[in-house]
């Protein structure tokens, strides 16, 4: 059974890139365990709420937990606390069998004291850290220790590395295949000043102690791995699977580059909400560049639910996946084109509540009407996909609502006025509410032959200049009269639930 976390910072902050991560674990783990952890060792970077923040934010997009934090100050499970800060005294166990078998020491160098070694190190043009020779606390006495403990100076724990000069670490990581890295030689910190562990610490002692099986995080920890191999190395730990996902990029100037928080807005998940992306829409995007034959399986599974599609880490990309917003779109209008307009309506409604009051107004003034116009494109055989976010619903719906139409009527160039008026004013007399389908499209074909237009576009195309135009151009000339478009979902339908009053109004106006 796979066992994979989510272990965020709680920072407030939830990055594209961090719902990534987290997919890609909740996908890896689908029939095992998925754990939420807070990492929030590093307290300057905390955020009040950020907890909460990650936790609903990831829920917004069905990643949901088996255990781990469930808020703030709850949590579910066997293996916590799930909150690092509540886990000191754990940490400080296995730091003091690390020294007790030799692997680890007292360091009281002071900054200044570090900083000097640092410029020398740099004067000699050799790597910089904490190791080998230059590892001065590595050789203290026990006398020279217990003295300057008995003083009260401050001192970090550091790793004695047992690495070799010019061998080499190797793993398979599941994502990027095998890598090959120097052994590390570093004496990393394990305990900081105040006894709070470093990240690579406490990675190894909670990862290890959760049962985690698959590290999955962002690549940006690969250069590490040396070390946390280590750290299992000593601790008398079994490593798990890593797999290192790489960032999410965003082309530029024909290169690319990751996504930042900084300079692109859709690098924060906040984006997608406000432009009002449905959360399954982010998720099957995300899915799409998560792993390469994800679009093939969707084209064969066109309505199948995305959980049960069979994710492989080592389906991902290696060198990071490009980020396109047209694509996202595109994706968006697929998946909303299946939703039922009940559930259209639900989640465009619940947009607007908050990013387009007046919008909301509008469709929660008559729900079943606002159901009814986005069922009108919902047909079995070929739906439209002309929503890709519900920003796009109140252009959408806007001919439906006097509050929203401009009333623009631009009639087809091709056609004179007089042309375009008896076109309306013999439609007007044909026109009948009760008509169905087949009788509202014989009444427009037959309006066709005494108004100069061909019956059929066959006709016309054998001989173009006997006619003024087809039956296309008929219906086109009412399409715009009643919408003000050229292209709108099927004309019948619009006119049926528009009704009769609405519909000759429209249609006198333009005569
Ligand atoms: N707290 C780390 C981060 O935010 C977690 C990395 C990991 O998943 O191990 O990057």
């Amino acid at each position: 059974e796979k066992v994979t976390r989510f272990a965020p910072s709680p920072t407030g902050f939830l990055h594209i890139g961090g719902l990534f991560t987290a997919m890609v674990n909740r996908r890896v783990a689908a029939d095992g365990v998925c754990y939420l952890r807070i990492e929030d060792t590093d307290k300057k970077r905390e955020v009040a709420d950020g907890v909460t923040g990650i936790i609903d934010g990831l829920h917004r997009f069905g990643i949901d937990f088996d255990e781990g934090m469930t808020g703030p100050q709850s949590e579910t499970g066997e293996y916590g606390p799930y909150l690092q800060s509540k886990r000191k005294e754990i940490y400080q166990v296995f730091a003091k069998s690390l020294v007790e078998k030799g692997f680890a020491y007292p360091c009281f160098c002071t900054e200044e004291a570090l900083a000097e070694k640092r410029s020398r190190q740099e004067a000699q043009k050799v790597n910089p850290g904490y190791y080998g020779e230059w590892a001065s606390c590595r050789e203290l006495t026990l006398e020279d220790i217990k003295a300057r403990l008995e003083r009260g100076e401050p001192f970090v724990l550091r790793l004695r590395s047992p690495g070799r000069p010019n061998h080499k670490c190797s793993f398979k990581d599941a994502v990027k295949g095998k890598i090959e890295m120097p052994e590390n030689e570093q004496d990393i910190v394990l305990l900081k000043r105040d006894g709070i562990p470093t990240y690579h610490f406490a990675h190894a002692v909670d990862d290890t102690l959760m049962g985690t099986t698959h590290v999955i995080r962002g690549d940006e920890w690969i250069s590490s791995a040396p070390v946390h191999l280590q750290l299992f190395y000593v601790l008398g730990f079994k490593p798990p699977v890593y797999a290192h996902v790489s960032p999410i990029m965003k082309e530029e100037d024909g290169g690319k580059r990751k996504l930042s928080k900084r300079k692109d807005p859709e690098a924060s998940v906040e984006y997608y909400r406000q432009e009002g992306y449905p959360a399954a829409s982010v998720i099957e995007y995300l899915l799409t560049i998560a792993n390469s034959n994800f679009e093939d399986w969707r084209k064969a599974n066109p309505k199948a639910d995305n959980r049960t599609f069979p994710f492989k880490l080592s389906a991902m990309s290696r060198s990071g996946a490009l980020f396109d917003l047209k694509k996202l779109n595109d994706v968006s209008k697929n998946v909303i084109s299946v939703m039922s307009a009940k559930e259209v309506f639900a989640l465009a409604a619940e947009w607007a509540r908050e990013y387009d009051p007046p919008l909301s107004k509008l469709l929660d003034r008559d729900e079943a009407f606002a159901t009814a116009i986005f069922d009108i494109d919902r047909t079995p055989v070929k739906p439209r996909k002309d929503i890709g976010k519900w920003s796009d619903v109140r252009d959408y719906v806007s001919y439906f609502y006097d509050e929203l139409w401009d009333r623009q009527r631009p009639m087809p160039e091709n056609l004179s006025k007089e042309d375009v008026r008896a076109v309306l004013s013999a439609y007007l007399d044909a026109y009948h509410p009760a008509h169905s389908k087949d009788e509202w499209f014989a009444a427009i074909k037959d309006l066709c032959e005494p108004l100069g237009f061909a019956r059929e576009v066959k006709e016309y195309k054998k001989n173009p200049d006997g006619y003024k135009g087809h039956v296309g151009d008929v219906s086109s000339i009412l399409r715009i009269a009643v919408t003000g478009r050229r292209n709108t979902p099927d004309l019948y339908a619009i006119m049926q639930l528009l009704g009769e009053e609405q519909v000759r109004q429209r249609l006198s106006e333009c005569l």
